[in-house]
């Protein structure tokens, strides 16, 4: 059985994710920080559903945590065939009035995040000379956001990390991706008002806000061999808001 890794999998994109992957026949790793009861909720729906899937918990802007999970992954289950970097977090404010901590924040779980977690993946995906790892970014790290200036550096940062990796572990048999959410239906928005909504659903071509489900998919066709020639590339999901 092939193993999952997904970050983040506790709400949102990342639950989405995991469930669809376990659907597809994954041993799914719910991680999570502060979830638990959501991330158990996952689980138990995927494990009473015919699938298989186990919580771990692991702060993923706190690299010890990260080798912890990955550690127990590959001694438990011999290795891990895809790792879907998805944990994140937002903070919508002018960039001056921005603390150092709410910076590092953003940036350690965000981008440091990913780099960690995509290192300790790559170990195991090395040795085994195959695996595949999708990276989550936003259209913010494509474009710019006003007000989410150090997020926008994140997923940015996400976006060069991704095909610079994927030139690095091409030859070993392992692909790198990145999906590139626009504005998806999740409690990181809960920010945003009604009308914030129709405004920004004004901006975008199909007319909607995505679901999970959406990204979900995306990351899945990425997971899957019939994208097996496809590397260092950002797959947007974003209803055409930016292209
Ligand atoms: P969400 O519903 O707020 O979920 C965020 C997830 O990240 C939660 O499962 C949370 O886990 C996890 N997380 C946050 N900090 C973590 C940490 N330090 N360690 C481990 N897990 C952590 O948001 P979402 O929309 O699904 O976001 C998923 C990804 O998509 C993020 O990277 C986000 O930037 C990106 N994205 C989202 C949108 C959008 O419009 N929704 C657009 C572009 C990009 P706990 O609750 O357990 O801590």
């Amino acid at each position: 059985m092939k193993t999952a890794i997904v970050t983040g999998a506790s709400r949102g994109i990342g639950a989405a994710t995991a469930q669809k992957l376990a659907q597809k026949g994954y041993l799914v790793i719910i991680n999570y920080n502060n979830s638990q009861k959501h991330a158990q909720e996952v689980c138990d729906k995927i494990n009473s559903s015919g699938g298989m899937a186990v919580c771990f918990k692991a702060d993923v802007s706190c690299p010890k945590e990260v080798n912890a999970m990955t550690d127990y992954v590959v001694s438990t289950y011999g290795g891990i065939d895809l790792a879907v970097a998805n944990a994140g977090i937002g903070k919508n404010a002018m960039l001056t009035d921005m603390t150092d901590e709410e910076i590092s924040a953003i940036i350690d779980t965000n981008l440091k995040g990913v780099i960690t977690f995509s290192r300790e993946c790559a170990k195991s995906m090395l040795h085994h000379h195959n695996g595949n790892i999708i990276t989550v970014a936003s259209m913010w790290g494509q474009t710019g956001a006003s007000c989410e200036s150090v997020y926008s550096a994140s997923k940015g940062g996400i976006i060069a990390f991704t095909k610079a990796l994927a030139k690095e572990l091409g030859a070993n048999g392992v692909r790198v991706n990145c999906v590139s959410p626009g504005l998806i239906d999740t409690d990181i928005n809960s920010n945003l008002t009604k009308e914030d909504k129709l405004a920004l659903i004004r901006e975008i071509p199909l007319s909607r806000i995505g679901s999970p489900d959406d990204v979900a998919d995306a990351i899945c066709w990425l997971a899957d061999e019939k994208s097996a020639y496809i590397t260092g590339q950002v797959l947007s999901v974003n209803g055409g808001m930016v292209i």
